[in-house]
């Protein structure tokens, strides 16, 4: 601990390699207690608030303890910002020497095996320029480098291009591949074993966790010190972590395989082709019987009262089963394809074979993505536990890390969305920012506007803040609570809009297209994008480019959701008033994850539209208006016009103050 103290001191050694660099008092504090931790172990969570530099905050504290440690956050952007800027930066200005590894999911490396194939076969008819694409593609996997596809654009963009040059568990020949020696998955995987800190997301870490239940080989080393940055984001995940999931994409490559032996060495043992055309045709069945049936995306109870089509579908796995387990000591790939039919048969069955209707969950985006959950009956203590604690590797320490963990000094929210057990009881340190500029950010909830469920409400808000977007030129970001409302709001924006706008929709257009388009929007055609879900905690965009942040609605979670039934039972259990401590207190922290988009860095300025008259008129508004930053409420529209005439004529200033290029 006093190591850290010294090199956070005035003539420590960030200041002496960062001159620009000063201290914050909140930035000590929590390195103090991060360092605390790492030396005694144990459990610690910190709230601290963008702008409180929390990152060099947990980073600074394990680097001087020469431990080795496993870093977790929420994206691959963060995962690329920590093992490519703040660790190496950190480690040049200590002096300490450190091995980086990123790991991510094996479907974000190119694999070479494949991309290798998909050149082979030529370009498809019609479709020339994409084989170009993948040739390129194939040299530039070839040259070396990690094989990392986020570096690359384009690849999610085309339709079925991503499934053909990466690699499932499933279809990766592992050792038996030509490719092995250079492989790029395997590469990540042997650099995460040697090196001192892996970088890793949340994803990976749920993926992690599942394979140690499977009883399968671990990929991440063993480490003293665990980190969760962006640690809120855990809680996605978490309805997962003790559930069997069928996901439409794994039965679509299990169709997919089961075809391709029809064509291989094993063909002529089963009628591969006419069983994997059943569950072709099942599966797709059962896709326009849920796409039918849902009003919403989201987790949900399991929609559909006949179970025609779950059961075709759950008469295809069996027969796929039977002739995979007939024919299993013919070739090792026919287990692996029978494992793989496992969780399918165990899914199918309870929703074939149980009345209760919360016995099996849908998780629904679209007919093409959609997963099928049967939860653990009980909550499983020991999953949750592993998930929050990092002891699967033997870590004796754990950082929790966010801007949102809770309205209480306990961070009582964030175990409590986790539904972790009472045992766990970490340490907490809340974080305010002593220089927190509360004139940076001004608030308005616009009277008049109709209730939130009124089908006319995306055109009412839409004409409410066009003349404000028109007055600032763009730099618009609207965050609207479900997809259909986005869809609308950005139908709405465009049709009363000016011409020459740019309406930008999240899910039609890729997110970080969209985020570049308003990055760099600066003072060409005025820039808007609409975005909803994981957005609401996952956009950065510092400075001018965003000063109008639009929320369509209270961030409510659907109540019909059954992992927040599951929490408000055991808030009733427990004598806790479930909507004060469960649905209000989720809300209010989704609300301050979006309103958290809009101040990034000291000097941004903007205004934040809520476009829900229930913050004005429902006896909860004043708690939810309380957990948003410190800013300047607005009452009148005529205080808004003000406000937005500052922030125009600040940027007005700033653009000419710039010297020019030439
Ligand atoms: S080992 Fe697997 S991931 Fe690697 S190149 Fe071969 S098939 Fe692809």
């Amino acid at each position: 601990m006093a190591r850290v103290a010294q090199a956070l001191a005035p003539e420590g050694a960030l200041a002496r390699a960062w001159p620009e660099w000063r201290a914050r008092e909140a930035q000590a504090a929590m390195a103090q207690a991060v360092a605390q931790t790492v030396e005694e172990g144990g459990a610690l969570l910190v709230e601290a608030p963008a702008g409180s530099g929390k990152t060099l905050a947990y980073l600074l504290p394990w680097l001087l303890s020469g431990r080795r440690a496993v870093i977790s956050t929420s994206t691959h952007v963060l995962q690329r910002q920590l093992a490519e800027r703040d660790l190496p930066r950190l480690a040049s200005a200590t002096g300490q020497a450190v091995r980086v590894a990123v790991l991510k999911g094996r479907g974000r490396y190119v694999c070479l095996a494949r991309l290798q194939a998909a050149v082979d076969m030529g370009p498809r008819i019609g479709a020339p320029a994409e084989h170009a694409w993948l040739r390129e593609l194939l040299l530039w996997a070839e040259r070396g480098g990690d094989g990392d596809l986020d570096q690359v654009a384009g690849v999610d963009t085309i339709a079925g291009l991503h499934g053909r040059v990466t690699s499932t568990s499933e279809n990766c020949a592992r050792q038996a591949c030509a490719r092995w020696a250079e492989c790029h998955v395997e590469r990540a995987r042997r650099a995460a074993q040697a090196a001192d800190v892996v970088v890793i997301n949340h994803h990976v870490w749920l993926a992690e966790l599942q394979r140690q239940r499977r009883g399968r080989p671990r990929l991440l080393p063993e480490v003293d010190v665990v980190v969760f940055d962006e640690a809120h984001a855990l809680h996605g995940l978490r309805a997962r972590l003790d559930a069997e999931v069928i996901e439409h994409t794994a039965l679509q490559r299990l169709w997919a395989d089961l075809t391709a032996l029809a064509d291989g060495p094993l063909r002529g043992l089963q009628a591969w082709r006419l069983l994997a055309h059943d569950g072709q045709v099942a599966t797709r069945g059962l896709a326009q019987a849920l796409g039918a049936a849902v009003s919403r995306e989201g987790r949900q109870a399991w929609p559909l009262g006949d179970r025609q089509a779950p059961w075709r579908l759950a008469t295809a796995v069996a027969a796929a089963q039977a002739a995979l387990r007939a024919s299993a000591d013919a070739d090792p790939r026919l287990g692996r394809l029978l494992e793989r039919t496992r969780a399918a048969a165990a899914v199918l069955h309870t929703l074939l074979s149980s009345d209760d209707p919360a016995a099996v969950w849908l998780d629904w985006q679209s007919r093409e993505d959609w997963a099928c959950l049967r939860p653990a009956v009980e909550n499983d203590a020991l999953a949750a536990h592993a998930l929050v604690t990092g002891t699967s590797l033997g870590a004796r320490s754990v950082v929790h890390a966010s801007a949102t963990l809770g309205q209480d000094e306990a961070l009582l929210w964030h175990r409590d969305a986790l539904a972790v057990g009472a045992d766990w009881s970490p340490r907490t340190l809340r974080l305010r920012v002593g220089d927190e500029d509360p004139g940076a950010a001004a608030l308005y909830v616009p009277e008049g506007l109709p209730e939130p469920a009124e089908a006319t409400h995306p055109q009412a808000l839409a004409e409410r803040i066009v003349p404000w977007i028109e007055l600032l030129g763009g730099r618009c970001l609207v965050l609207a609570t479900t997809r259909r409302a986005a869809q609308r709001l950005a139908q709405a924006l465009q049709a009363r809009g000016r011409p020459g706008w740019r309406v930008l929709l999240v899910g039609d257009k890729p997110t970080h297209a969209a985020l570049q388009a308003l990055r760099h929007a600066g003072g060409g055609a005025p820039t808007i994008v609409v975005a909803c879900g994981a957005l609401w905690q996952g956009i950065d965009v510092p400075g001018e480019a965003l000063q109008l942040l639009v929320i369509d609605k209270l961030p409510f979670a659907p109540p019909d959701d059954p992992w927040l039934q599951r929490r408000l039972e055991r808030a009733r259990a427990v004598g806790a008033d479930p909507f004060t401590s469960v649905q209000l207190a989720d809300a209010a922290m989704a609300l301050r994850q979006g309103a958290g988009r809009l101040i990034r860095r000291a000097g941004d300025r903007g205004l934040i539209v809520i476009g829900d008259v229930r913050l004005r008129r429902r006896a909860y508004g004043p708690a939810l208006l309380a957990a948003l930053p410190a800013c300047r409420w607005l009452d009148t529209e005529g205080e808004v016009q003000a406000w937005l005439g500052e922030l125009e004529a600040l940027t007005r200033s700033s653009t000419t103050d710039r010297p020019s290029a030439s």
